[in-house]
């Protein structure tokens, strides 16, 4: 099996109807995280495609994106660092708040954890909306970080996340 057969595992992503509410199709990633070959495609995939962008850490997003991000860093000889939900994190840390499509919703990092200058790149499972994805990159830059990328295994291009990222360069493995 090489790295590029992802596709061979797409079957593994579990579309669920209407969850977490009526008219979201979510998509499962957990039949692939089990899958010992699929899971590894998918690592290799998502390193393969964001080796250009010579990053110094990655960044990756709760908790989905926890998963990728630390695999991804391990792989790759990175350190990573955490963007989670409000209240978890124990020390001093910045905080941002952004829109969603109804609400909003708020993200927090540690304030030490990307240094001024350094090349980041930020992961997830999904991007969708790409709100999440886009407050990620602005804590980031507040700190001081460069974000050279954003990279996930799935994107839904129908919804446009991309343009929330501006002129980040954005990967994705697979593309719905
Ligand atoms: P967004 O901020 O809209 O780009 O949403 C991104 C976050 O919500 C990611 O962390 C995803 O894990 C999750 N998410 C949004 N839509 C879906 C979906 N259809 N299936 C699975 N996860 C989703």
């Amino acid at each position: 099996m090489t790295s590029s057969s992802l596709q061979a595992y797409e079957h593994l992503i579990r579309n669920v109807p209407d969850f977490p509410k009526p008219g979201i199709l979510f998509k499962d990633i957990t039949p692939l995280l089990q899958n010992g070959p699929a899971l590894r495609a998918a690592i290799d995939q998502l390193a393969e495609i964001t080796n250009d962008l010579n990053a110094d850490l990655v960044v990756g997003v709760e908790s989905r994106g926890f998963l990728f991000a630390a695999a991804l860093a391990y792989a790759t000889r990175r350190g990573v660092s955490l963007v989670r939900k409000p209240g978890k994190l124990p020390a001093d840390k910045v905080r941002l708040d952004y829109a969603l499509e109804y609400g909003s919703d708020t993200i927090e990092m540690h304030s030490d954890a990307v240094q001024p200058g350094q090349r980041v790149l930020v992961i997830d499972d999904v991007l969708a909306t790409g709100g999440t994805a886009g407050a990620t990159a602005a804590l980031i830059q507040q700190v001081g970080g460069l974000v050279v990328g954003a990279a996930f295994l799935i994107e839904l291009e129908f919804l446009g996340g991309r343009v929330r990222l501006g002129d980040i360069p954005v990967r994705s493995v697979l593309k719905y």
